[in-house]
């Protein structure tokens, strides 16, 4: 019988990666796992974790404008940036020695270099050594395209906003999505003057129409620039230090930074995959089956670097499953229907299901159901600020298929409202459910 080194080698150690190595160590493998850069990956190093943080700082700036509304007398405040940096870039570091911990403890061995694959059973590391495992995972996870326009490295990205020296002025996101819009947010809350421009005429293509346009009528209202179908055609330094970025479909404009969001890609760039016949679709991402094999039976792959669906919590799900079917003697698989998302806007936004324009392609009969609201706390602040649900039925049986919310902690509500939709609750048990007043989530079992 061939001996390995490994019964598992990790090649990156991002939220899929440190599941699948810490629950097949768990389950008794040999495992090694090597990452280049930080432990913890893209959610907890330049993702999730510190942008959460900066969208709980940029909320202050309206909690305490509307506080006075609530009889507090608040000071003139200033906002600090070096401060919040700091300290978001500290916890990013307390969570990274939390996970280096855990691996250690599960006795993982952490090899802190660039690893590539040598072939179907073997990894090359940065310092040129060999080592071998029975099964390699690939956990490389993805990262932001830069357009390809002149003047490109002019622009940052999401992995360098949370180490500006200053915040910018005047800033212009480039993409509709995700990223875009929750920076836009951020940094608008912060008092950068924000631009977001997107090739086509549509942010966050995926949710549901009304409450994108909803998003898109709050965020004009707080000042959020939009400019839509423009393309980037050159990006120049002034003389005055300033960027210039032209485009066609809309003016050029003069701003302080350019922040691209336009999308992540697969990270398999010279990793040594094809080379041992692993095959990558048109994107860079790995392909793999059900049980995350690639067509390398040796080689496996979970998370963004599959392309599949690009989401943490989807990632540490793959990964379990993952090391649960090869290591620990239960073969599961993910289900990936009935994901919820969500948006950290401002206000954030949180979907589960089916869209209306989707179900009503899918099914023969739908019915809508919406509440469109006052959040009570916004009327007493003065804020003209509208919240909207939607819930998304199949007429036939009254089953939701789906469920669209923008408005405060839409997220927070949404998670505990996804099991009811997963678990193929009705309307009439929504209805039947009596309401938790005065809340916002009990717009939930009173829609009409
Ligand atoms: P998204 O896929 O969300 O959005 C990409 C945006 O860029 C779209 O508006 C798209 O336009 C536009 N775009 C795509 N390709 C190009 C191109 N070649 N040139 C110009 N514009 C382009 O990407 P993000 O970068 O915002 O985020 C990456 C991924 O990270 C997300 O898909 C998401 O899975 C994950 N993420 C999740 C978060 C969360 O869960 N809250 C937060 C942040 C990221 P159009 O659609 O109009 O074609």
């Amino acid at each position: 019988m061939t001996s390995f080194d490994y019964d598992l080698f990790v090649i990156g150690l991002g939220s899929g990666g440190v599941r699948a190595a810490r629950v097949a160590a768990s389950h008794g493998a040999r495992v090694a796992a090597a990452e280049e850069h930080r432990v913890g990956g893209t959610c907890v190093v330049r993702g999730c974790v510190p942008k959460k943080l900066l969208v709980y700082g940029a909320h202050f700036a309206e909690d305490l404008h509307d506080a006075r509304r609530f009889g507090w007398e608040v000071p003139e405040c200033r906002f600090d940036w070096a401060t919040l940096r700091h300290n978001v870039l500290t916890e990013v570091n307390r969570l990274c020695g939390l996970y280096i911990d855990t691996l250690e403890k599960h006795g993982v061995d952490m090899i802190l270099e660039r690893a590539v694959v040598a072939g179907p059973h073997e990894v090359r590391l940065a310092g040129g050594r060999i080592v071998s495992a029975r099964h390699i995972l690939i956990a490389t996870g993805a990262t932001p395209i830069i357009p390809d326009v002149p003047g490109q490295l002019h622009g940052i990205t999401s992995n360098e906003i949370f180490h500006l020296e200053a915040l910018p002025a005047r800033v212009l996101i480039a993409g509709g999505g995700y990223i875009a819009n929750e920076f836009a947010g951020i940094l608008n809350a912060f008092g950068s003057q924000v631009t977001l421009v997107n090739r086509t005429d549509v942010i966050l293509r995926g949710y549901d129409e009304q409450i994108r346009d909803r998003l898109l009528q709050i965020a004009r209202a707080k000042g959020i620039d939009f400019r839509f179908n423009a393309s980037f055609s050159r990006i120049e330094r002034t003389a005055d230090g300033f960027l210039d970025v032209s485009m066609s479909g809309q003016d050029s404009l003069e701003v302080d930074q350019l922040i691209f969001a336009i999308g992540r890609r697969p990270k398999t760039d010279d990793l040594g995959l094809t080379e041992v016949g692993v095959d990558l679709d048109a994107m860079g991402a790995i392909v793999v089956d059900a049980d995350n094999r690639s067509t390398v039976p040796s080689i496996h792959a979970v998370g963004d670097v599959t392309n599949r669906v690009q989401l943490t919590p989807v990632a540490i799900r793959e990964g379990q499953a993952f090391a649960d079917t090869l290591f620990g003697n239960k073969p599961s698989r993910v289900d990936y229907s009935f994901i919820p998302s969500a948006v950290f806007s401002h206000p954030p936004l949180a979907s589960v299901g089916m869209t209306e324009v989707q179900a009503r392609k899918a099914l023969s009969a739908v019915h809508v159901f919406t509440s469109d609201f006052r959040v009570m706390k916004n009327v007493l602040a003065g804020r003209n600020e509208r919240a909207l649900y939607k819930m998304v039925c199949n007429a036939e049986n009254g089953v939701v298929v789906g469920l669209h919310m923008i408005g405060p902690d839409a997220p927070e509500i949404l998670q505990a409202a996804a099991v009811a939709v997963r678990a193929g609750l009705t309307k009439a048990d929504f209805d039947q459910t009596i309401a938790l007043h005065p809340s916002m989530a009990e717009e939930l079992v009173l829609m009409k």
